[in-house]
């Protein structure tokens, strides 16, 4: 964990508590703990956690200029990445952790209480309904999300869920630029507008990370999202 403290600081200007450090290491225990009985993770070196899950997720802290007092929406969370790990150095960020698998949400939850997180809440709920649900559709700041689907549909996922001035922060890896070409129409079509594409680079990593960063800019049209499985099957392009 003295790699995400050190790293946390000179690439991404966070000072972690000890009480933090501490959360930290106890999130990892109890993934590798769940993960002998669920799939949750992939990786399994408490080093390689620390970079590729919870370095990776505060990366968002270098196009985010403040989260206290906003509300993200971490779309496909999955075990709880990027939004378990903001929440943990973000206290006054509000978290909706948001996957279509109840078991991964009852780890966050387990996870949640474990570790004291006052600021987190799960959503059970594929994406393209939390977009139509009147009390999701354009309540969120900032909306993310890491490994879920490819651009286009992604957009379908997330610029929904996002209030105007609000934004969408996709991370992506290596295929960002032409990611995020393929996605221009259904950027367009959906209300937002790139605004930039920055590059991060994790110790330890080969390749270069990507934040995909897109302003909602107008509201999305009715109609969209569209019925679940759609933007999957028949994305905007
Ligand atoms: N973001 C996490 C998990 C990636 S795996 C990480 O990077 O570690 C992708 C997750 O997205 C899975 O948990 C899957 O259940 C969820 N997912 C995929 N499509 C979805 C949809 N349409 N609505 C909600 N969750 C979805």
């Amino acid at each position: 964990m003295f790699i995400l403290a050190e790293e946390a600081a000179s690439l991404l200007d966070l000072r972690l508590s000890a009480a933090q450090i501490r959360q930290f290491h106890q999130l990892s225990e109890l993934l590798l703990d769940w993960n002998q009985r669920m799939n949750l993770t992939g990786i399994q070196d408490p080093a390689a956690i620390a970079v590729k899950h919870y370095l990776d997720s505060l990366t968002l802290a270098k196009v985010v200029p403040c989260f206290a007092g906003r509300r993200l929406i971490d779309v496909g969370t999955g075990a709880g990445f990027p939004g378990l790990a903001l929440a943990i150095v973000f206290p006054r960020l509000r978290v909706t952790l948001l996957d279509a698998t109840a078991k991964k949400l009852r780890f966050i939850d387990q996870a949640g209480q474990a570790l004291g997180l006052e600021n987190i809440r799960t959503l059970h709920a594929r994406a393209e309904d939390a977009g139509r649900h009147p009390k999701h559709r354009g309540a969120y700041d900032i909306a993310t999300a890491r490994a879920v689907a490819r651009m286009p549909i992604l957009m379908e996922y997330t610029l929904p869920l996002v209030k105007l001035g609000g934004q969408v922060i996709a991370m992506q890896g290596s295929r960002a630029y032409e990611e995020t070409r393929r996605a221009a129409k259904a950027i367009a079509r959906l209300g937002g507008e790139l605004l930039a594409i920055e590059e991060i680079r994790l110790p330890t990593l080969d390749h270069p990370r990507y934040l995909v960063v897109i302003d909602k800019v107008r509201r999305t049209p009715k109609g969209y999202p569209r019925s679940p499985g759609r933007s999957a099957s028949q994305p905007i392009q």
